[in-house]
């Protein structure tokens, strides 16, 4: 599998910074593009559906499969269990796709070093308040306890920033995304996909 060089990009930056929005676009602009749905113990938000971001499983069915080795990278986030699936990386890659996703610091990680070919692109936001307000916007109820866990990760993630090919700020996102596009259409064409219309 790691003889592989398809494209591989992955996005990561604190939770309630907007990366689905970045995501949800990029799909949509570009029909190359696909995103891998992570495996995840944690518990469905309000409208959130099994198959759109996420499988939605138990504790033991996670590590069974952990077991199996059918992750490609497996990472503890917020006291939950998210992994990406090595079959649904190698499915979309013989379909010619190329992959974008969602995954913490420590997955992206992994994914550098079994596919260095892989890049990285870390969304900031503008600042810790405005984070605090985006997460406390989601809909979704939320400890004082739970929101402290994930502003204090958000200050970890930001602290390895280093490690990614890319740096962006989403402070207002139709700038941001103008950004996002252009090096989504550098990567694309790296490998070929870039589409004459495009
Ligand atoms: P949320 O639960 O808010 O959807 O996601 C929390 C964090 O989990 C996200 O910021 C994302 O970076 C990370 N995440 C989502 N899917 C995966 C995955 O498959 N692997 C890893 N390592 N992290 C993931």
């Amino acid at each position: 599998m790691s003889s592989k060089k398809a494209c591989f990009i992955v996005i990561s930056g604190p939770s309630g910074v907007g990366k689905t929005r970045f995501i949800e676009k990029s799909l949509k602009t570009f029909p190359q593009l696909s995103n891998t749905i992570s495996f995840t113990t944690r518990k469905p938000r309000p409208n959130e559906k099994s198959a759109n971001f996420y499988y939605f499983i138990s504790k033991k069915e996670f590590e069974e499969k952990k077991e199996k080795k059918e992750f490609l990278e497996w990472a503890v986030v917020h006291n939950e269990l998210y992994g990406t699936s090595k079959k649904e990386v190698e499915r979309l890659w013989d379909e010619n796709k190329a992959i974008i996703k969602d995954i913490d610091v420590q997955g992206f990680l992994s994914v550098k070093n079994i596919y260095p070919h892989s890049r990285g692109i870390f969304i900031y936001p503008p600042s810790m308040d405005e984070l605090k307000k985006r997460i406390l916007k989601r809909g979704e109820k939320i400890s004082e306890e739970k929101l402290k866990i994930r502003l204090d990760r958000a200050v970890q993630e930001m602290s390895h920033a280093h490690f990614y090919d890319f740096k962006i700020i989403n402070d207002q996102f139709e700038i941001a995304w103008r950004d996002f596009k252009i090096l989504l259409t550098k990567q694309l064409d790296q490998f070929n996909l870039l589409k004459k219309s495009q």
